[in-house]
């Protein structure tokens, strides 16, 4: 294989009306299971048929991977976490995961700080246009649409518009600015998130210059993506074939649009807050930190946390035990950690009771170190991350003895 750039399909016709875009993914993630390329895939499947309650399924058989066929908007999981916490960041496991491109990023960023095994994970990284939260879809489907939730088939963005299919084959559209308007946006952190196409992935896989659904263009991004396609060509896996410069063309076209709304979209956010003076800035950030019921939802959400012995918890003696909102250093620790890593993934949003816009408050500073270090997260594998925070000493270190305060002395 010379080129980077194909389009390419299942040969197989029940994979391919089980798989969106022609069944590549599926397909390439069926053979290389059975091919035992991977020991396992992990992926997003739908639990009770929902499209709306999406779950991440580890799967070994071959013959169950199309469990986890099609793309879904209403899923916004976090794949890295799954990795580190539960797999042991695939130390001793060879694992092909689908990835949205802030999930590629986060990989990259803990494959930097050797918590993830970067040779045993062969990413299928997706191209992503956004995602919507699931709550706040099924609202949507159901008052913005006016259709029954249950009868959802799937659902794509393009061009500006989010178009549903229904199970009897008919479909909707609604235009995007229109449904932010009544209150139905995709998560914040997508509106702004330039990342569309996951080039830091092995290949970057999606509908962008396919021709008409039937194929899913991929551009492969690494030496692994060029075996894994290879073997599955050769094994009779895979039709691929060489995209044209029009389709090129055309997927550039699309990306560099969406892309510009990010764009634009980030700077107003960003000017918006700017444009306070320091004491609003102040008022601003404490008046949402103030609200803080310290659950700790936004430290375990977060795919970039990853300190043995979190500063957070008291017995470090940072933040006092039993206080609410906590000290405002709570924050500020947390901020400091993430500041040259976050990969504005919005879990941390995503899972915060109070809606606290953290994601913003994150990605404001990831900003400002992104320009003075010129160091973008979750792209280049060989750039080393600027701030170091955590020394190896500090990651093995015994906890000392506890000795808990009483809250309720306080
Ligand atoms: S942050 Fe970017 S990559 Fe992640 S879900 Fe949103 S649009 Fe997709
Ligand atoms: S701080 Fe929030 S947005 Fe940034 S990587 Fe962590 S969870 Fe994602
Ligand atoms: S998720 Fe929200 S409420 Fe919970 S600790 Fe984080 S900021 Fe506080």
């Amino acid at each position: 294989m010379e080129n980077n750039f194909y389009l390419a399909w299942s040969p197989d016709s029940k994979i391919q009306e089980m798989g969106s875009s022609g069944g590549a993914v599926t397909s390439l993630l069926k053979f290389a299971l059975e091919n035992k390329m991977v020991d396992a895939v992990l992926a997003v499947k739908k639990r009770n048929n929902s499209r709306f309650d999406a779950v991440p399924a580890l799967i070994t058989d071959p013959d169950l991977v199309h469990e986890a066929a099609g793309a879904m908007h209403f899923a916004p999981l976090n794949m890295v976490k799954i990795i580190k916490e539960y797999l042991d960041g695939a130390m001793d496991m060879r694992v092909a995961v689908t990835c949205k491109p802030c999930d590629a990023r986060a990989f990259i960023e803990l494959a930097k700080r050797n918590q993830v095994h970067r040779e045993n994970l062969f990413l299928i990284g997706l191209n992503c246009s956004g995602t919507f939260l699931p709550t706040v879809a099924e609202q949507m489907i159901r008052e913005a649409y006016g259709e029954n939730p249950q009868d959802l088939a799937g659902e794509e963005v393009d061009g500006g518009k989010l178009i549903i299919t229904l199970k009897d084959g008919s479909t909707r559209e609604k235009d995007l600015e229109e449904l932010a308007r009544q209150g139905f946006e995709m998560r914040e952190n997508c509106l702004r998130c330039s990342y569309k196409i996951p080039r830091m992935a092995d290949i970057a896989c999606g509908k962008w210059g396919n021709k008409g659904n039937a194929a899913t263009f991929i551009e492969i991004c690494s030496s692994k993506g060029h075996e894994f396609l290879e073997a599955a060509v050769q094994g009779g896996a895979l039709v691929m074939e060489t995209a044209t410069d029009e389709q090129i063309e055309e997927r550039k076209r699309k990306e560099t649009e969406a892309v510009e709304n990010a764009q634009a979209r980030e700077k107003k956010e960003l000017d918006e807050l700017k444009g306070y003076s320091s004491q609003q800035r102040l008022e601003y950030w404490v008046g949402h930190l103030n609200r803080c019921i310290k659950c700790f939802g936004c430290r375990d959400a977060c795919p970039i946390c990853f300190c043995k012995e979190c500063y957070l918890e008291p017995y470090r003696g940072c933040i006092p035990g039993g206080e609410t909102p906590p000290d405002i250093m709570f924050q500020l620790i947390r901020l400091s950690h993430v500041a040259d890593s976050c990969v504005n993934c919005g879990q941390c949003q995503d899972v915060c009771p109070m809606e606290i816009p953290l994601t913003r408050l994150y990605n404001f500073l990831n900003r400002e170190v992104a320009d003075i270090f010129e160091y973008e997260p979750g792209v280049d594998i060989n750039q080393p991350p600027p701030l170091t925070t955590v020394t190896d000493q500090e990651l093995f270190i015994d906890p000392p003895d506890i000795i808990y305060e009483d809250a309720s002395a306080r």
